[in-house]
């Protein structure tokens, strides 16, 4: 990756940063992370940054409100497919690594919707994802990790 032609995405700031840190994960223990950080703005993108074991491809069926608890680690190299919903999640120089639950993930999608220009579709595909949160909607989520680092974990 050229980081050069990076910018940030929130202030657009080319002047990027990067750096290390060690946090605490859970399931993983202590990982270094590493991020990028916008020197203007102070914005942060953190990587997780390190190779794992898992499959490189897995699958959750979601089939009601309890399957909403399984986490979803996501590695930035990772992409993340809701077929049912329409909705797609794939790695690129800014993509975040994170770890969060079903609901959370769903989440995460709303927040994006707003960069859609297509106001109708937005609109549905906003409904069909609050009527998943509620667990009114069966669907299934794929991930795809050449890294091996994006997994499910349910207990
Ligand atoms: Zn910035």
């Amino acid at each position: 990756m050229d980081e050069s032609d990076l910018t940030c995405p929130a202030c657009s700031s080319k002047d990027l940063e990067r750096g290390t840190t060690e946090i605490e994960v859970p399931h993983f223990g202590s990982v270094v992370v590493y991020y990028l950080r916008c020197k203007s703005c102070g914005y942060r993108i953190n990587d997780f940054g390190f190779q794992g074991n898992f499959p490189k491809e897995d699958k959750v069926e979601i089939k009601g409100k309890k399957d909403l608890e399984i986490k979803i680690v996501r590695g930035s190299g990772g992409t993340v497919i809701i077929p049912e919903l329409g909705l797609e999640l794939f790695p690129g120089p800014l993509a975040e690594s994170f770890i969060t639950n079903v609901e959370g993930l769903l989440n995460r999608f709303l927040q994006l919707m707003p960069l859609f220009e297509d106001k109708t579709k937005v609109d549905e595909i906003e409904s069909r994802i609050n009527e998943a949160i509620e667990g009114r909607l069966k669907f299934s989520i794929s991930i795809s990790d050449p890294s091996g680092v994006s997994h499910f974990v349910s207990d």
